[in-house]
C-alpha cells in the first residue's frame, strides 16, 4: 500500500530543500511504480538487475533509474543502455566495466562511489583509502563514459541514533574534503546520497542532498 500522504508531504519538503528523492521500488510491482509516477515521482531505485530489466520495458521512458544494489561486473551490460545512475560502485574493476559499456551505448552514466561507514561486516562499500585510489585513477583521465557525481552510503542498522549520526558526519567530512581535492570532466562531486526510511531525517541534518526511501512510501517489503 502506497502512503500517498506521506509521499506528498515528503516530496514537497525535499523539493523546497533541494534534496533529491529516490523512491526505492525493489520487490514492488510495476503498478505501484506507475501510481507513484502518476503522483509526480520520476526517480526510482532498484537493487536487482533481473527485476529492473523486467520492469523498465513496462514503464514510462522518462523514469530515471538508479541502481543501488550490489552489482556484478558481468551484469553491467544489461542495464547500461538505460540506467541513469549507478550508486553502488565499489571497485575500480566495476567502474572500468561501466565506462566500457556506457561508451558502447554512446552514453554517459552517472556513478556514485559506495562508501563503507557502518560498524557491520555485512555492508558493501569502499573504505576511504580505496575510494581515494579510484578517484586518483579517474582524475588521470580515460573515463569518457562515466562521471563520478558523489558518494552513497548506508549507516549501521541500529537504534543508536548517535552512532548513525557519527557515521554520517564522517562521510560528510570526507565528501567535503574530496570536493576540494578532485575536479575533472570525470569527477564532479555534488551528491551526498545518505538516508533511508529509518534515518533520512538525521541524514538530512548531516548534509544529505539525495535520500533513498522505500518502505515509508511503498509499505513494508
Ligand atoms: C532497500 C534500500 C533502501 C530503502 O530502504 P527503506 O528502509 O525501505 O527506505 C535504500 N538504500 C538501499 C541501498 C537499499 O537497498
Amino acid at each position: 500500500m502506497i502512503d500517498f500522504n506521506f509521499y506528498r508531504n515528503l516530496s514537497s519538503e525535499l523539493k523546497a530543500a533541494n534534496i533529491d528523492l529516490i523512491a526505492v521500488s525493489k520487490t514492488k510491482p510495476v503498478n505501484d511504480i506507475l501510481e507513484l509516477y502518476n503522483a509526480g515521482q520520476r526517480s526510482f531505485g532498484e537493487n536487482y538487475v533481473q527485476e529492473l530489466k523486467e520492469k523498465v520495458g513496462k514503464l514510462p521512458a522518462d523514469i530515471k533509474w538508479h541502481f543501488i544494489g550490489h552489482l556484478q561486473s558481468n551484469k553491467v551490460k544489461y542495464i547500461a543502455p538505460f540506467i541513469s545512475c549507478i550508486q553502488s560502485v565499489e571497485s575500480l574493476r566495476l567502474l572500468v566495466e561501466i565506462n566500457k559499456e556506457a561508451i558502447k551505448n554512446k552514453r554517459t552514466i552517472d556513478c556514485l562511489l559506495q562508501i563503507y561507514i557502518a560498524k557491520e561486516e555485512t555492508k558493501f562499500g569502499l573504505d576511504v583509502n580505496e575510494a581515494n585510489e579510484i578517484l586518483e585513477q579517474v582524475n588521470n583521465g580515460g573515463f569518457d563514459g562515466i562521471v563520478i557525481k558523489g558518494f552513497m552510503a548506508m549507516a549501521s542498522f541500529s537504534y543508536d541514533l548517535s552512532l548513525i549520526r557519527t557515521e554520517f558526519k564522517m562521510l560528510r567530512k570526507y565528501y567535503e574534503q574530496s570536493k576540494l581535492k578532485y575536479s575533472s570532466p570525470f569527477i564532479k562531486l555534488q551528491t551526498l546520497c545518505i538516508g533511508m526510511t529509518n534515518d533520512y531525517k538525521i541524514a538530512i541534518e548531516e548534509g544529505s542532498n539525495m535520500v533513498r526511501i522505500g518502505s515509508a512510501i511503498f509499505g513494508n517489503r
